[in-house]
């Protein structure tokens, strides 16, 4: 088994059993490995060890395969330890009831029934190797969601970076880290920079930990047991599979795949089970408490059977078979495969599940809070407008630089204006690599630097030295850096939000390149101008600069003040087409969608508005970040009904939302992808990251990634969800359906000292049937889009609910009356039982079966309008279980072992007439529900 050495459970929800388990990773943690054995090496012994440079990594790809081959994948690979074959044997005797089953073929044996014995054996392989293969698929399947995420990293191999999978790193590879990244593999640091590592996957310890290039002096770690330096203790090493919180760094490899500090406890990790589902759980008790009430029903029918004299062989023979069929025992297996293959069908389709319990509460979302940038909008930033306050005066002389495509606009480049487009190219960390052919790096950024052209401009970064940078993240909504050209001239550029950058304006640039103060006037021109050309649906930045003492003093956030505004520009970054009308289906269905956004109020109403959120009073839908800082969590819970949109907010506002939301019951979605949406990320009902633009934290904190970034995958994950969900409750109605039939007529026979309808090798075949192919197949019956105009699921709602209880039952009861039709007919005529009798009974039970799958492919909507063919799993489940039965009674030797015999083609006909009955009945069941439920819409309508 290959598994995701990053699945690790989270440190604050370790169970018990999870801690003893840590106890004993401690202790294999405290053994000797590569991070100890270079932990005390100075980063020029590691590099001289590991044959590799601190610049350009491993000198050549020949010797990166030569290691490969020599040290194997950076994979932890856990061996299987037991074979296919030892674990089919053994689950013949796991089941308590095969073992029964078994006695009673040895039993048979005995007696000298031979082909009893015989018939009984062959069932019971088949029961068991049906049963074998669904559990087989069933991990399989679960094993392919580990593989859904695998892990990347940033490599320098050859002097050259790249984004590769991390599981080809070889001892000696250089990479490169940052905020928000997970660690490759056993790292030695080389170069860290305000580095802070989470480890509590592999330590326990939720406090990050402080990291650095410096080697661990190792005397002072002589009072330790063995003298060996604890795990924690070895600060210039980051280890595989720990997250990145702040900061950033280089590292070399130095362990990787099983001999990394992860690879010697993932096994012990890994052995923890997965907590189960609430669903997966709902079906195991469901399943106990059916085999409970059927081993009552049964052993009634076994002590009511031999008090009327009949054979206890007999009796037993049926009874065994009557518990293996009504006890659904493979429901919690289909519902285990139908949800793990829902994921994988979501994972086609953009949505990658982490966790299996998400896909249940995906049904039941009511709101789905959602950032702007990069998930509503394409994140295809280009600078679309420019202003200056003295060259372009009022608004309205704004300069469109989308327009001016083909022209160059040189002649508008006043000292303001330039001053403007070169802050920009200075404030920006966006590059142009050679290999892709465009720049790389943030959207805005980029967007930036692509305006220089059109000004006959060209970078100048490469000209002046960079001493410091504050980079930008969303709660300081600005950035700003301070360079030292030439001369040795001190000067520092800001570009961010115009209110942030503005208030720390003291004067302005006019087109002459003088400064001049700025006038309270001035200041309000400006931010008229800012939210004028925001109402455009513009992103706005604002940029200025100042000059600075000839000093080497480090600036911080706080001393940024002072400065020379320049001008502002607006960034176009359109909504993503697929969003409208993912949103307009959302909003039929009653979910409630939520704008979360750093931009400003004007922006996000603009996109807002395009995209269809509804927007009736800005008043009442837009809450600002500031008014939510004074907001406590009721307050806002009693308001947040009516907003859409949260502006100039920050990744901590969303902890505030999330819980507020919580408090009022609803089930939330939340989008995130920065390191500080983590926290947001974990309360969510489900928290959702994106996997491009996303963090390693994020996607570790999520619930769902979506790998395209688009919100319109939520759309498709819900409705995956809710159809998944739909799926269990219509096989469930097959399973136990036949279930109740099943028993109810052999119940019903004894009672009425009728001879029995079905014997043992008849119930197991059915069985088969109702726990094998068909009602697997109902599982993956493909989604219906209507299903997004129903309201969402509430969360208590229980699966077998008094609908689905109805429908089950009265199914049953229409089998039930329908076979037990058949079988007195058929004993009428001769006056007692023959195999003819018992054929037809038989044939005519799993003739109704068939069309009773049929029927539960769809709770509510009739099969003609569903398609016949639109499921092909399910024809060809039907088809094949149709020529089984066929062969059942045509074919000499099953006829043997089913004590069947051969009928009529009229015989046929009779009995696909009688059992289609179940369908009919059903067809008019849901006429009927569609007919009340339409007429009381309507009436809601009216309302
Ligand atoms: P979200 O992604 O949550 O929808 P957002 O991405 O629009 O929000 P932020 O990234 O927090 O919000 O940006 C807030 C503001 O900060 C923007 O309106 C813009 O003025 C400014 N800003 C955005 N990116 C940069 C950047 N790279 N450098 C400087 N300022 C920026």
């Amino acid at each position: 088994m290959s598994a995701n050495p990053f699945d690790a459970p989270i440190a604050d929800e370790r169970s018990i059993e999870e801690r003893e388990l840590l106890e004993v990773a401690k202790e294999a943690l405290s053994r000797p490995n590569a991070s100890l054995e270079y932990c005390t090496m100075s980063v020029d012994e590691t590099l001289r060890k590991l044959e590799t440079d601190p610049k350009s990594g491993l000198g050549s790809i020949a010797e990166a395969s030569r290691r490969k081959l020599v040290y194997g994948a950076n994979e932890i690979v856990i061996e299987e330890d037991e074979s296919l074959w030892k674990k089919f044997l053994s689950s013949f005797v796991e089941d308590r009831l095969i073992l029964l089953l078994i006695g009673s073929a040895v039993v048979s044996f005995i007696m000298g029934n031979i082909d009893d014995a015989v018939s009984i054996t062959l069932a019971i392989v088949i029961v068991v190797s049906v049963g074998f293969v669904q559990e087989y698929r069933s991990e399989k399947s679960l094993e392919a969601l580990n593989k859904l995420v695998p892990a990347e990293c940033h490599l320098i191999r050859c002097g050259q970076e790249s984004h590769v999978l991390a599981s080809g790193l070889v001892p000696g590879d250089l990479v490169h880290f940052k905020i928000g990244d997970r660690i490759p593999a056993d790292l030695r640091i080389i170069e860290a920079v305000d580095l802070s590592i989470d480890e509590s996957n592999l330590t326990g310890e939720n406090e990050p930990v402080h990291k650095s290039a410096k080697e661990v002096n190792k005397d002072s770690f002589n009072d330790q047991p063995n003298s060996i330096i604890p795990i924690s203790d070895r600060t210039c090493v980051a280890y595989m599979g720990t997250l990145v919180k702040e900061g950033h760094g280089k590292g070399i490899v130095v362990g990787i795949g099983k001999n990394t500090s992860f690879g010697a406890i993932f096994e012990m990790l890994s052995n923890i089970e997965k907590p189960k589902t609430p669903l997966q759980n709902a079906m195991d008790k469901l399943g106990k408490d059916l085999s409970l009430f059927s081993f009552i029903v049964i052993g009634l029918i076994c002590l009511v059977g031999i008090l009327q004299g009949r054979s206890w062989l007999e009796m037993f023979q049926i009874s065994v078979s009557l518990a293996v069929a009504a006890i659904p025992e493979g429901l919690p297996i289909i519902v285990t495969v139908t949800l793990a293959l829902g994921v994988l069908r979501m994972a086609k389709r953009k949505a990658i599940v982490r966790r299996l319990p998400s896909v249940e509460t995906l049904g039941s979302v009511n709101v789905i809070c959602s950032d702007k940038t990069g998930t509503l909008t394409s994140n295809h930033m280009t600078a679309s407008k420019i202003w200056c306050l003295d060259s372009m005066a009022n608004k309205a002389n704004v300069l469109s630089l989308e327009k001016s495509k083909s022209g160059s606009l040189k002649n508008y480049l006043t000292e303001d204006v330039k001053s403007t487009l070169t802050i920009g190219n200075i404030c920006n960390n966006a590059s142009f690599s050679q290999e892709h052919g465009k720049y790389l790096g943030n959207p805005t950024d980029i967007a930036l630097l692509e305006q220089l052209s059109k000004f006959d401009l060209s970078d100048i970064r490469p000209t002046f030295k960079k001493v410091q940078e504050i980079p930008f993240n969303s709660k300081r909504k600005f950035m700003a850096v301070k360079i030292v050209n030439s001369e040795g001239k001190y000067s520092l550029c800001v570009k961010g939000a115009f209110e942030k950058v503005l208030s720390q304006c003291s004067h302005y640039l006019n087109q002459k390149g003088k400064t001049e103060k700025l006038t309270q006037g001035q200041r309000d021109v400006i931010i008229e101008t800012a939210n004028s050309l925001a109402s455009e649906g513009l992103r706005m930045l604002a940029f200025a600069k100042t000059t600075l003492p000839d000093s080497p003093t480090l600036l911080t956030e706080e001393s940024v003040g002072d400065l020379i505004f320049t001008g502002l520009i607006g960034m176009n970054d359109p909504p993503r087409p697929t969003v409208k009308p993912a949103i307009e289906q959302l909003l039929q269905g009653g979910v409630h969608i939520i704008m979360i956004t750093g931009d400003s109020e004007n922006t996000a109403v603009n996109i807002a508005r395009q995209i269809g959120i509804p927007v009736l009073d800005p008043k009442l839908s837009v809450l600002s970040g500031d008014k939510l800082n004074e907001m406590s969590d009721d307050q806002l819970a009693n308001v947040i009904d009516h907003v859409n949109i949260f502006a100039r907010a920050t990744p901590e506002h969303k902890l505030n939302i999330v819980r507020a939301l919580r408090k009022r019951g609803d089930v939330v979605a939340m989008t995130g992808d920065g390191v500080n949406d983590a926290p947001a990320l974990k309360l969510a009902d489900i928290g959702v990251s994106m996997g491009r633009m996303g963090t390693d934290v994020a996607k570790e904190a999520s619930d769902m990634v979506l790998t395209d970034d688009d919100f319109s995958t939520i759309l498709t994950a819900i409705e995956e969800g809710k159809g998944i969900f739909n799926n269990i409750q219509n096989f469930l109605t097959f399973q136990l359906s036949t279930s109740v039939a099943a028993l109810s007529l052999i119940a019903l026979s004894t009672a009425f000292k009728l001879p029995n309808p079905l014997n043992a090798m008849q119930i197991l075949w059915i069985n088969i049937l109702m726990d094998g192919p068909p009602a697997q197949s109902l599982g993956v019956e493909p989604v219906d889009h209507e299903v997004m105009k129903k309201p969402p699921r509430k969360r208590s709602e229980k699966i077998l609910t008094s609908q689905v209880l109805k429908r089950l039952l009265g199914t049953a009861a229409c089998i039930i009356l329908g076979t037990v039709y058949v079988f007195i007919k058929e004993m009428a005529e001769d006056g007692e039982v023959t195999a003819r009798d018992t054929t037809m009974t038989f044939t005519c039970f799993v003739f109704f079966d068939m069309f009773n799958a049929l029927a539960c492919r769809h709770s509510t909507k009739s099969i003609f309008e569903v398609g016949f063919f639109a499921n092909k799993m399910f024809n060809l489940a039907v088809g094949l279980s149709l020529l089984g039965q066929m062969c059942a009674i045509y074919i000499p030797f099953f006829q043997s072992v089913f004590k069947t015999e051969s009928l009529s083609f009229m015989d046929l006909i009779f009995l696909l007439v009688i059992s289609s009955s179940v369908f009919v009945f059903d067809e008019l069941r849901k006429w009927w529900v569609k007919r009340t439920t339409s007429t009381i819409d309507a009436y809601y309508d009216i309302v």
